[in-house]
């Protein structure tokens, strides 16, 4: 399992390590070339969870790959509208002509096998009834992430037709679990990342959505995971990479621990608390 961290190039170079991935957001992604031409496999946070910043989100987009046309991103989220033929018909009704549209040309950037999934911006309210989860400085006691699933879906449809030539993660939420909540046929859906409240994440819907993720042959991954336990319980439901800030912020002592913990989880059932087989 990889363990994504959110560092420049020289800390991925000095922590080299097989489990190590690099996890760019929109407000940290310098010599993001560099680290694609490197090898380091490479995924992208929208950072929704800190507040929706879709100039910035898209700038990042922009960043990663050369923009296609219009009409080829079309082509691509929509490939249904090209699957008709079409008729030409007179004024009485007689077919003039049969013809079939034209298929998509070959304009689509290549995705580098190294860029794993790039996270569809979602939508993350507070627990204390905010909008958005409130910022660090504002947090009360009843604030907390609580994933909105309906807006998250609807966020992604108003992105999906914009971006679908990357590699694309839905964000699972507390709500996903509902049917027709999650759009696993959307052209370019590469992975799930298991993001809302903790109860979500360590709940068994969300086992059961990475299980059918996996199944589909999507990557799976969780945020916000701190704990060599929590590495194995992800591991232990399928999660393909974590990501977890506890891993930088004392890069020395706790990153060489975390990529231990991720080399050496197993995909066995544990309970999420006491590590214990089930
Ligand atoms: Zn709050």
């Amino acid at each position: 399992m990889l363990l994504l961290a959110t560092q420049a190039l020289p800390q991925m170079r000095e922590y080299a390590h097989p489990n190590l991935g690099r996890l760019l957001t929109p407000r940290h992604f310098p010599r993001l070339a560099e680290t694609l031409a490197d090898g380091w496999p490479v995924c992208v946070d929208n950072d929704c969870f800190n507040g929706y910043d879709p100039e910035a989100i898209s700038r990042l987009f922009a960043k990663l790959l050369p923009v296609p046309s219009e009409l080829a991103r079309m082509r691509k989220a929509c490939p249904f509208m090209w699957e008709m033929p079409g008729e030409l018909i007179a004024a009485d009704g007689t077919v003039l002509e049969r013809f079939w549209l034209s298929p998509p040309p070959d304009e689509l950037p290549a995705i580098p096998p190294n860029l794993l999934w790039v996270a569809v911006p979602d939508v993350v309210r507070c627990a204390c009834g905010a909008k958005e989860h409130c910022p660090k400085e504002h947090r009360g006691e009843r604030c907390g992430p609580r994933g909105d699933a309906q807006a998250t879906l609807e966020r992604f449809a108003l992105w999906h037709t914009w971006i679908s030539h990357l590699p694309l993660a839905f964000v699972l939420q507390d709500g996903s679990e509902e049917p027709g909540m999650i759009p696993w046929d959307a052209a370019g859906l590469t992975a799930v990342f298991v993001g809302g409240s903790d109860e979500f994440k360590l709940g068994p819907e969300a086992a059961r959505l990475i299980r059918e993720a996996r199944r589909r042959g999507l990557y799976a991954h969780m945020g916000r995971v701190n704990s060599a336990k929590r590495i194995q319980y992800a591991k232990s439901i399928g999660c393909t990479s974590i990501d977890g800030t506890g891993w930088t912020t004392w890069r020395r002592a706790n990153l060489p621990r975390g990529l231990h913990a991720a080399e050496h989880a197993r995909e066995r059932p544990v309970h999420w608390q006491t590590s214990l087989p089930l």
